[in-house]
């Protein structure tokens, strides 16, 4: 029903232009919650748009059930789309707005009234229905919006950027009550979004893009522990995964280490034998480590594959539950971690930092891939 397939679709704007989608190949179960993420230019939008009919595909096919709709009109795909600036009519009352949709389907008076209130009650929007969206405040006018879109009993949703008018806390509970919807009406869902935050806690797979290309297809869990490259890595997740440069060479007592120009540190096994599979010692690489995994306290890392370095404390951010501190150990950028809300900063303190060497990631500088 709600099966979506994009084989090797691309999008070009004009013969001269660059390709805004390259090779997309993806395809999306049926009753699946997928988000598709990049930062802006990615090609996102220009791809759900395509799905929507609302753009032509310059080569590939798209399938939407088990039908070729290339050529298919917008209105004839069993979709509904919802779009970060609403787009509700302004003379029309909540009512008329989810209305209308049936209305031009021609669908009968009561059958038209049964559906907006059914819709309404399963959005919580029924106190509103006589108002004019004037008269709604941001989050009320996007559950209007998701109204006009779900009345209609699409097999597929599609959502554009759909919560980002809204204010940091409404956004969030509109992300749960999304969430919720989905589960009840088991329908397909292609979600875009730049936030990545959006991206992690929605999604059943992740799309993550990058100048019109798949970067990876994945669970929220496998992107955030196996980036495929270090452009997912440095994406996903807050505050951003910090990257160590250096080179992995053998030891004389035949064990694989780390290098930078100021310390060495030894890879621990498992990460060994891939690095020493796929990779000529001596060879750049970047060590990628998140800040959950720097430890300030050097108790926290106790029975691990550890790497003990100084580092100067330069900077603190207070999040509530924890602090992010910034840390120079004489590379070109700050190193991040997180410690506890109760640390005590010193500005240019120096501390003894522990990184845990089991979650560390190894990339090819050149490439940028994933070494694992
Ligand atoms: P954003 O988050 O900023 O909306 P996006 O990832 O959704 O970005 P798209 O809107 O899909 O990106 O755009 C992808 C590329 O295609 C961009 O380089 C953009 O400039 C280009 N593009 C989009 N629409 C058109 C158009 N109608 N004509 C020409 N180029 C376009």
């Amino acid at each position: 029903m709600g099966r979506i397939v994009l084989n090797h679709v691309e999008k070009r704007f004009g013969k001269e232009r660059a390709y805004a989608v390259k090779d997309f190949h993806l395809e999306i179960e049926d009753g699946e919650f997928i988000v598709m993420v990049g930062p802006s230019g990615c090609g996102k939008s220009t791809t759900l748009r395509m799905i929507a009919g609302l753009e032509d595909i310059t080569s590939g096919e798209l399938y939407i059930g088990d039908k070729l709709v290339n050529h298919l009109p917008p209105k004839d795909r069993d979709i509904a789309m919802v779009f970060q600036n609403y787009a509700l009519y302004p003379n029309m009352s909540v009512y008329e707005n989810i209305a209308f949709g049936l209305r031009l389907r021609k669908m009968a008076k009561h059958e038209i009234d049964q559906s907006v209130k059914s819709t309404s009650r399963v959005l919580e929007i029924e106190q509103f229905l006589e108002r004019k969206p004037r008269q709604l405040s941001g989050g009320q006018r996007q559950r209007v919006a998701l109204g006009r879109a779900i009345v209609r009993n699409p097999q597929v949703f599609l959502m554009d950027e759909p919560l980002s008018n809204l204010d940091a806390k409404l956004r969030v509970q509109m992300r749960t009550e999304i969430i919720k919807l989905h589960k009840e009406l088991g329908v397909t869902m292609v979600y875009v979004t730049h936030d990545q935050v959006e991206a992690m806690t929605m999604g059943h797979r992740i799309v993550v893009m990058k100048d019109g290309v798949i970067q990876q297809v994945d669970t929220p869990k496998m992107i955030y522990n196996n980036p495929r490259n270090m452009f997912v890595a440095g994406f996903i997740g807050t505050p951003p995964i910090n990257f160590i440069e250096g080179k992995v060479l053998e030891s004389g007592g035949g064990e694989l280490e780390f290098h930078t120009k100021r310390y060495s540190v030894k890879v621990p096994p498992r990460h060994a034998d891939i690095l020493r599979k796929k990779h000529k010692a001596g060879r750049d690489v970047v060590l990628g480590i998140r800040s959950e995994n720097i430890h300030v306290d050097p108790a926290m890392a106790e029975g691990r594959p550890k790497w003990q370095i100084a580092g100067i404390q330069k900077l603190s951010e207070l999040m509530g539950a924890d602090m992010y501190l910034y840390l120079d150990i004489g590379g070109p950028n700050l190193l991040i971690a997180r410690a506890r809300a109760d640390h005590e900063f010193i500005e240019n303190e120096k501390l003894t930092l522990t990184l845990d060497m089991e979650k560390a990631l190894f990339f090819d500088k050149d490439t940028t891939d994933n070494l694992a």
